[in-house]
């Protein structure tokens, strides 16, 4: 009954809200655009990158701080993946609801345990892309359902009219998720310490989960290009590793010739080449980016 009450009283507030003007967001990543899509479907959302694009090198377009310009909200993933195009945007915008510090920016990776943060983290001096540890949270399904949650506070803190109904949107997803993630953990059993190797480090998060082990990076840092002889010495050590590496993980927009090489050389080795995020910023796309992602393992293991 409880429960029946709290739904009518959302869809209500939801009738109410729609006669507002809907909100306007700008995301960072498409990722975050999918689970704002999510828990604000009614608001306007602009991406700032897509699948196809490397997130850390991104020019600061008049079409892009005209969008930030108008934003009540901007997601971003934070720890240091936007710092080469956002302050840009964010100071030219001249808005201040997105500035630094205001309710109005959520960085995703706030609050989170990063890979690689701490005493171990990279240095920015020498060309690392992640000095504050692995941005990238978004691979991994348990932690972007942790930034949903955190998401759907800090909305309903922006717009306290609308909080009932982002929170119930957010049990919902939470409650489609977790089938999502039992399926998933069935098909992913037998991937439990298999090795892989992969370009960059987009997809650490993926294999944190699945509890893979990237054996090596084709980059020296993140961030840094594939040198010839940091390949020579991947290809020795690729060799010492049991089990053998099952493949190669390139994101969609990178250069893929080192990959290619390292393929000719060991041919046994399967090439995957995704998208680093979805391809469709909605909870469908993020949906199907996690099936695309465990079927290419699977058939990897054949
Ligand atoms: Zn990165």
């Amino acid at each position: 009954m409880h429960t029946v009450i709290k739904s009518l009283l959302a869809f209500v507030l939801a009738l109410h809200g729609a006669g507002a003007q809907a909100q306007v967001l700008f995301a960072c990543e498409p990722e975050w655009a999918a689970l704002a899509r999510v828990l604000l479907p009614e608001a306007q959302i602009h991406v700032a990158t897509s699948h196809t694009q490397d997130p850390h090198h991104i020019e600061a377009r008049p079409a892009l701080i005209a969008q930030l310009r108008a934003a009540d909200m901007a997601l971003c993933s934070g720890a240091g993946l936007e710092d080469g195009w956002l302050p840009v945007l964010q100071q030219r915008s001249g808005n201040p609801k997105v500035q630094v510090g205001q309710p109005g920016l959520f960085w995703a990776t706030e609050g989170q345990s990063l890979i690689g943060a701490g005493a171990s983290a990279g240095n920015p001096f020498t060309g690392d892309v992640h000095p504050q540890g692995n941005p990238h949270i978004h691979a991994h399904p348990q932690r972007l359902l942790a930034v949903a949650q955190t998401l759907a506070r800090r909305m309903g803190q922006l717009w306290p009219e609308q909080a009932l109904v982002i929170e119930e949107r957010q049990r919902g997803f939470e409650t489609r998720w977790q089938a999502h993630l039992k399926r998933w953990q069935s098909l992913s059993g037998a991937l439990r310490d298999q090795a892989v190797v992969a370009q960059h480090t987009h997809f650490t998060y993926l294999w944190e989960w699945l509890g893979i082990k990237q054996v090596a990076d084709l980059e020296p840092k993140p961030g840094l290009s594939p040198s010839p002889a940091h390949l020579q010495q991947l290809l020795r050590g690729l060799d010492q590793f049991h089990p053998k590496p099952l493949g190669l993980a390139v994101a969609m927009h990178q250069d893929p010739r080192a990959a290619r090489w390292v393929l000719q050389q060991r041919p046994a080795l399967k090439l995957w080449v995704w998208p680093a995020t979805v391809s469709q910023t909605d909870e469908a796309g993020l949906v199907q980016w996690f099936d695309l992602l465990l079927r290419d393992l699977n058939e990897g293991r054949t």
